[in-house]
């Protein structure tokens, strides 16, 4: 099954129905997989990547691989495959950002300690 973004509220609509499930969008027959080429891949967030390849770049370049990848997904219109790329692509991206968040908290800590010391 395929999906494409509805032109109204950028919700995925699946191909065999022609009204958005989300806002109730008629998608109409001129509309076809174009649009999917076009349209804005939903699976990827370039602010999380950046952040990630900022704080901890060898998990970020990880993240950056698979961003690519759903994008490359998402212009040949496999939706399914975007998805996948871009979780992963999030997971690495979440994985750095969370790593340096708690390195930078316990090292906080650590400095709070010795001034109370
Ligand atoms: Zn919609």
């Amino acid at each position: 099954m395929t999906a494409r973004p509805c032109p109204e509220c950028g919700g995925l609509v699946a191909s065999t129905i022609n009204q958005c499930p989300h806002c109730g969008y008629q998608m109409g027959a001129a509309y076809d997989s174009a649009r999917v080429v076009n349209g804005h891949n939903p699976y990827n967030s370039l602010v999380r990547l950046i952040a990630a390849i900022i704080l901890f770049w060898p998990l970020g370049l990880i993240s950056l691989y698979y961003h690519v990848k759903s994008d490359d997904r998402w212009s040949a219109g496999d939706v399914k495959g975007a998805e996948l790329y871009g979780g992963n692509s999030r997971r690495f991206a979440n994985i750095a950002i969370y790593l340096v968040l708690t390195l930078l908290g316990m090292w906080i800590l650590l400095l709070m300690l010795f001034i109370a010391i």
